[in-house]
């Protein structure tokens, strides 16, 4: 399995939906615990780094962005 890299800024596709049934979230903090923010309704969510890298679907870096 592929390690997941992600920074702050870039935005993450998700398999689960938030409740607001946004897919994206976006990425505020790293370490062992991420904060990612939900750009549907923009919640704020910590969650521990193994848990998130597993429900990442796809990373959207902040670059590719405004592409
Ligand atoms: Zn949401």
């Amino acid at each position: 399995m592929d390690l997941i890299r992600f920074n702050v800024g870039d935005t993450l596709k998700l398999k689960k939906k938030h409740p607001c049934s946004s897919d994206l979230f976006t990425v505020m903090r790293t370490g062992s615990d991420v904060k990612i923010r939900c750009d549907g309704c923009g919640r704020e969510v910590t969650l521990p780094r193994l848990t998130l890298e597993k429900s990442v679907k796809k990373v959207i870096p902040k670059e590719e962005q405004d592409a």
